[in-house]
């Protein structure tokens, strides 16, 4: 049988589905071309800005055609369309949908198949421990021995409840992964060629408070460094609130892990900050970037913004635009406020910023940060920097240095998987170009 999967959303979505792959694999499937020639479809769905949410009912009507043409297809929703609670609405909204799916979870498609499809399939067995989440991934055909850097989620789930935020609704409770299966997971990794893990959480440093048995990220982190093979170590998403001297001083000390820091910001007014549940204060998150920096030189850091939460004055959305002038981060984020059902800011707090106000605070924050990361990168031009290089990309090489800037190559000789050492020959705010150095 022949599977079709479309993703959208975050790297937590891109990592569930290639647990998707993986399971399917194992069955025996392989991966269709195009969605109309497969057997079976995967809708990998987002819901954090309502375009999101749009775009997966565009896409999921669009299958309507190729069930009725075809009553054997077996169409999965999956992601956080679907959320952890049972969604009747849902199911009877799109009754042509055969089996809806949790976030992080394709065992209810593999148990389906098997149910449907029996004896013919292959290693069931294995399929259901890889859907389980069990440290153990056979990296899709496409991506065996290609796959240079992968995601591993280590804190499912989100019991942090910002006001805007549909996420704790749709992924559940937060729950950290075992670390030995986390472990397994990444050596499991690493043997399939692997260079490069990107831990994941949605409060990727709050990994462990919800079990005193597991180490804290920092912790963790130090048992991962020791895998043989394994060359770069990041993770993100990190909370101001939970950014620990341990955590920093692990990146500082370990070389494996990479000087990169994603911490969102989110708004830079303490009223709206409040407003959001965020837990932290403008100074604070000053006080934070500093501390970063001495701990950790030559940093780079990135940040989220969203830009029209209800109530945001003409002021209050100053204090965003000032502390993005005056940090100068090197990547933002940026996302104009969207209510989401059921969350505390779309029940209790009116979307009053309207909308071609949002997108031009919106503009001007882009614009900003565009001029920044330009000066940023600029500082590169004619230094040698380490990269790992990760793919082709229009007849040129594409990697990233420890710092996490895209840079492309041209050279004839096969690099991907290597770190290179690049000398950098361009610059703009989103990526650079550079040539292998001289040795
Ligand atoms: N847990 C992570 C990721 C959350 S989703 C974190 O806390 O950073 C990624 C980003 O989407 C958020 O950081 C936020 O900037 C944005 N976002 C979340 N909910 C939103 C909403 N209702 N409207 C607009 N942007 C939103």
């Amino acid at each position: 049988m022949k599977y079709y999967i479309w993703t959208e959303g975050c790297q937590m979505n891109v990592s569930d589905s290639q647990r998707v792959s993986s399971s399917l694999e194992n069955l025996g499937c392989s991966l269709a071309g195009r969605a109309e020639e497969a057997d079976i479809i995967i809708l990998n769905t987002c819901v954090v800005r309502q375009s999101a949410e749009d775009k997966a009912y565009g896409r999921l009507n669009s299958l309507r055609p190729l069930k009725k043409k075809n009553p054997r297809l077996v169409i999965n929703l999956m992601g956080c369309l679907v959320g952890v609670k049972p969604n009747q609405a849902l199911r009877e909204r799109f009754p042509f949908v055969d089996v809806f799916s949790p976030p992080s979870n394709p065992q209810p498609l593999v148990e389906y198949l098997i149910e449907r499809e029996g004896q013919s399939l292959e290693q069931r067995e294995t399929a259901l421990r890889h859907a389980a989440m069990d440290g153990e991934i056979t990296l899709p055909e496409l991506e065996r021995g290609k796959l240079v850097s992968a995601h591993v989620p280590v804190v499912l789930g989100c019991s942090h409840a910002c006001a805007y935020c549909i996420i704790p609704y749709r992924r559940g409770v937060e729950e950290s992964r075992p670390p030995e299966v986390i472990l397994k997971e990444a050596r499991s990794l690493v043997n399939q060629g692997v260079k490069e893990i990107t831990l994941l959480g949605q409060i990727v440093d709050r990994y462990g408070k919800d079990n005193p048995a597991y180490p804290t990220l920092a912790g963790l982190i130090h048992q991962l460094h020791e895998i043989d093979g394994l060359e770069r170590i990041r993770f993100l998403t990190s909370h101001p609130s939970y950014m620990t001297d341990e955590l920093l001083d692990c990146v500082a000390e370990l070389p494996k892990v990479m000087p990169h820091i994603e911490v969102p910001a989110q708004a830079g007014d303490d009223e709206v900050l409040i407003n959001m549940r965020r837990g932290y204060t403008n100074a604070q998150y000053r006080e934070l970037i500093s501390r970063i920096r001495e701990k950790i030189p030559g940093v780079s850091i990135a940040t989220d913004i969203i830009v029209g939460f209800p109530g945001e004055t003409e002021a209050q959305f100053q204090q965003t635009y000032d502390l993005l002038a005056d940090l100068k981060l090197d990547v933002a984020h940026l996302a104009r406020y969207s209510p989401r059902p059921n969350t505390l800011s779309a029940r209790k707090m009116e979307d009053d910023v309207p909308d071609e106000e949002k997108w031009r605070r919106f503009r001007l924050l882009e614009d900003l940060q565009e001029g920044i990361a330009a000066q940023i990168h600029n500082a590169y031009l004619h230094q040698t920097v380490p990269v790992l290089v990760e793919d082709r990309h229009k007849a040129r090489w594409r990697g990233r240095t420890p710092t996490n800037k895209l840079v492309f190559i041209e050279s004839d000789q096969d690099l991907q998987g290597q770190i290179i050492n690049a000398t950098i020959t361009w610059t703009g705010p989103w990526s650079m170009q550079g040539q292998l150095a001289e040795a």
